[in-house]
């Protein structure tokens, strides 16, 4: 019998990443159970296989100087060159960028795509910054990741705070510096090597994948469907606005100051998130959209709990988001369908909550009380897996049309559902619907695993 894996993690000094090490580790347990030598991979799995910490001095408009800390976290490159978006937020550490980049590799290995898994990122604030102050820094952070990442390496994208002005600047800087117009970062400019449909792709793709909860669950769809969701950014608005196209009404956003609500049910329209997009796009405050009273504005809070019923919860914000206490709150709104456009979206104990509500399910035919859970790492994978596909249209040199992608995004989207269905069908017979949390691990983890294996990181 093989010994247990060990957990050479530090959650005093890591805790973001510990809670995502402990997730995947209490969830593939079923699956150990039956492959006992998969242990030694799971222990391996959870160290990167290179870390790299830099300073980033650059210049402040009245000439002083400021120095942020850059990271790149190439946690594994078992099934392709390391992928994963940067992000510019003043609580990004390394415990934070290695949760991200550990959930990265499993959520790639969910597209079906070559791509490994990495993250990276700065504590730099873009928040009240000027736009020539934010092309410096983005010039001072590439001078040195630009030495570690290449098409056929590294391939980061964006993520909070890094959009597509600081991708083309990070882009424009690569280029400057090593005299090489390549495929090094995606979400690229749409004339310039960008693929159509990534700025829509998380937010489409994760109410694709919620499309096939919806029809297995309840043999339904997204008509008359009343969806909360938070957030107001990219994921965000993209999910609200197909949400909209598909005939459901979108009943709350909110951001880090709070939440706007729709208490009469009425909802966002197209022209509210079109002006929601503006306001963030200048970086500013939800508040400053002008909603004439038609919404209402509860500050400092956020939206699961302003609801009395609803139907899909959809967290697109940030980590962490939904609190155990905010998940009671959408099982006893009647929540069936909570999937995560946010990465770890959910605390540990949020997802207790839905799972528990799950495992009392023990007839198909009866499923009254659920709230069916969907991990970021499946549902919102679909960002990545565009990215993926720009990296396929950089390497031919080609540009695929917007219809095409958009069908391929579909495809992965379904396919990756159906494989967490599966797995989790196969591995937990805890309940007549499977885990998708258990289902969505298991798949993204032996399939790494495995390819580890044939590559020589563990035997
Ligand atoms: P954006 O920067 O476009 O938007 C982030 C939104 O979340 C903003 O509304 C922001 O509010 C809010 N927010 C950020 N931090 C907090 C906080 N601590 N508390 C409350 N609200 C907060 O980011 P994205 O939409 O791109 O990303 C959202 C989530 O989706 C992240 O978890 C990201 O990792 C994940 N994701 C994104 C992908 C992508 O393709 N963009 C791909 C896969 C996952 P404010 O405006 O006030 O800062």
């Amino acid at each position: 019998m093989a010994a247990p894996a060990t957990v050479p993690t530090n959650p005093a000094i890591e805790p973001e990443f510990e809670q995502a090490v402990q997730e995947i580790t209490t969830t593939i347990e079923p699956f150990l159970a039956v492959h006992p030598e998969y242990r030694k991979a799971l222990e391996i799995v959870q160290i990167p296989e290179r870390v790299i910490q830099f300073r980033v001095t650059w210049e402040r408009d009245d000439g002083s100087v400021a120095v942020n800390r850059g990271y790149r976290v190439q946690f594994n490159s078992a099934l392709g060159p390391y992928k994963g978006g940067l992000r510019l937020h003043p609580t990004v550490n390394l415990s934070v960028l290695k949760f991200l980049g550990f959930e990265q590799i499993f959520k790639n290995a969910l597209t079906g795509l070559s791509m490994g898994g990495g993250k990276g990122g700065s504590d730099f604030n873009p928040k009240g910054k000027s736009d020539a102050e934010i092309r410096r820094f983005c010039y001072a952070f590439m001078l040195e990741l630009s030495r570690h990442i290449g098409a056929d390496t590294d391939i980061p994208a964006g993520d909070i705070g890094t959009g597509a002005r600081e991708i083309g600047y990070m882009f424009g800087a690569y280029k400057r510096y090593r005299n090489e117009f390549a495929g090094i970062l995606t979400g690229k400019g749409d004339d310039w090597g960008g693929s159509h449909i990534r700025p829509e792709a998380t937010g489409y793709g994760l109410i694709y994948y919620v499309t096939e909860m919806l029809r297995d669950l309840d043999n339904t769809d997204w008509n008359g469907k009343r969806v909360i969701i938070s957030g107001s950014g990219n994921v965000a608005q993209f999910a609200a606005l197909k949400v909209l196209e598909l005939g459901g009404t979108v009943i709350s956003f909110s951001d880090s100051t709070g939440s706007l609500i729709s208490a009469d049910g009425q909802g966002f329209t197209v022209d509210d998130i079109a002006a929601i997009a503006d306001v963030k796009l200048k970086r500013q405050a939800l508040t400053e959209f002008d909603h004439s009273g038609r919404f209402e504005w509860h500050e400092g809070k956020r939206p699961w709990t302003l609801f009395e019923s609803a139907d899909v919860a959809l967290p697109c914000a940030t980590q962490n988001e939904v609190s155990e206490e905010e998940a009671e709150g959408l099982v006893k709104a009647g929540v069936r369908y909570v999937a995560e456009g946010s990465n770890m979206g959910c605390t540990q104990e949020a997802i207790d909550v839905f799972e528990a509500t799950r495992t009392k399910i023990q007839d198909a035919a009866n499923t009254e009380g659920i709230c069916w859970y969907a991990p970021g790492k499946a549902a919102n994978c679909g960002g990545v897996a565009v990215s993926g596909l720009e990296m396929g249209q950089n390497s031919q040199r080609l540009k695929w049309a917007a219809e095409e992608v958009d069908a391929k995004l579909k495809d992965i989207m379904v396919n990756c559902y159906t494989n967490c269905r599966e797995t989790g069908k196969t591995y937990v017979k805890d309940s007549a619907v499977p885990s998708l949390v258990a289902g969505a691990n298991i798949a993204g983890f032996e399939k790494t695993a495995r390819a580890m294996k044939q590559q020589g990181d563990w035997w």
